[in-house]
C-alpha cells in the first residue's frame, strides 16, 4: 500500500482497510492538532488510489469497512470521490461501509445532490471533529467553522442518509471558557442531533500553537475533574433523539459508553460519584492516556 507519513483513523475504524486518498489536512490550523503539521496537503493521484484498491482486493474479504484517509478526505471534489467509491464497490464488493473525516468546510461545499450521490456510491459515515459548540472557543482554537455551520452540516448529512459521528474535545476551551464550552457544546449537539457523539480529552501536544499559548499563559488546561464536570454538563444538557455517546477514547480519564437519552440518569449518577470523590485512583493514569 502507498502510505505517506503517519496515518490516523477513528477508534471505531480499527478493523477497517485504511485507504489514503489525500495527504495531510487542507485546514491544518487547529491549535491543538499536530497530526498533519509535517504534511503539505495534496490529493493523491487516482492511479495510486486505484492500485491500492486492487491490492486490497487480492487480500480478499478480511475487512468489512474502508476508511478514507487523511485529515479531511471529504474535501476532495465529488468528481474525484465518486470514482474512488465506485472502485471500492466494484473491486471490494464485501465492503459494508466507507467512512471518512469531514468538517463544516468539506460538508458545506457539497450540495444535497452531491452528498446523496456519495451516499448512493457507498459513503456511509462522516466523522466530524467539531470539538466545541461555543463560538468563542471555536474562534480561539481556529477550527475554521461556526456552530451554525455544524448544525447545517448535520442536517445535510441526515438528509443524504450518511451517518454523522461528531467529536467534541473536553477542556479545549481552557479554564476560563470551560463553562460556556460545555453549555455551548450541549446546545449545539442538541440542535445537530447526530446518531454518534465521541468526547475526547484535550492533551497539550508539544510544538503546537496550543502549547505556545499554554507557555505564554493564554491557555490553561482545566483540571482532570473539571474536564469530567464538562462531560457531566454536556451529558446533562444534551437533548438527543437516539445517540450512541462515548467517551472511551484513549485520551479520556474515565471511560463512558452509553445510549442517550436512555442511559442519561445512570451515566450522570456514575459521573457524580467520581466527581464527588475527587480520587485520582479512579481515573486512568497519565501513563495510559494517549492521543
Ligand atoms: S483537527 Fe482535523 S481539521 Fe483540524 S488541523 Fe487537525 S486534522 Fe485538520
Amino acid at each position: 500500500m502507498d502510505y505517506v507519513g503517519r496515518i490516523f483513523r477513528p477508534p471505531s475504524e480499527a478493523q477497517s482497510f485504511l485507504l489514503q486518498v489525500t495527504i495531510g489536512c487542507s485546514h491544518n490550523r487547529c491549535v491543538y492538532c499536530d497530526m498533519y503539521r509535517d504534511k503539505q496537503f495534496r490529493p493523491k493521484p487516482l492511479d495510486t488510489i486505484l492500485a491500492d484498491i486492487d491490492e486490497a482486493a487480492q487480500l480478499g474479504p478480511r475487512f468489512e469497512r474502508v476508511f478514507l484517509c487523511d485529515g479531511d478526505a471529504l474535501i476532495l471534489s465529488t468528481k474525484k470521490l465518486l470514482p474512488i467509491l465506485e472502485a471500492i464497490g466494484e473491486k471490494l464488493p464485501w465492503v459494508k461501509r466507507v467512512g471518512t473525516y469531514g468538517d463544516t468546510r468539506s460538508i458545506g461545499r457539497k450540495s444535497a445532490d452531491e452528498l446523496a450521490a456519495l451516499s448512493e456510491a457507498g459513503l456511509g459515515i462522516v466523522y466530524h471533529g467539531m470539538e466545541s459548540g461555543d463560538p468563542e472557543v471555536l474562534e480561539r482554537i481556529d477550527k475554521g467553522g461556526t456552530r451554525e455551520e455544524s448544525v447545517t452540516s448535520a442536517a445535510k448529512l441526515r438528509e443524504a442518509g450518511i451517518a454523522h459521528s461528531v467529536m467534541v474535545l473536553l477542556g479545549v476551551g481552557g479554564d476560563d471558557l470551560s463553562v460556556q464550552h460545555a453549555a455551548g457544546t450541549a446546545r449545539t449537539l442538541s440542535e445537530m442531533d447526530p446518531p454518534f457523539v465521541g468526547a475526547l480529552t484535550t492533551t497539550v501536544v508539544p510544538g503546537t500553537p496550543l502549547a505556545a499559548m499554554q507557555a505564554s499563559g493564554a491557555f490553561r488546561l482545566p483540571s482532570k475533574f473539571r474536564m469530567l464536570e464538562e462531560l457531566r454538563e454536556i451529558v446533562a444538557g444534551v437533548e438527543l433523539s437516539n445517540c450512541r455517546f462515548s467517551a472511551n477514547h484513549a485520551s479520556n480519564y474515565l471511560p463512558v459508553r452509553c445510549t442517550l437519552p436512555r442511559d442519561k440518569a445512570a451515566v450522570l449518577d456514575a459521573l457524580d460519584a467520581v466527581i464527588a470523590d475527587r480520587d485520582e485512583r479512579r481515573l486512568k493514569p497519565e501513563s495510559l492516556r494517549a492521543l
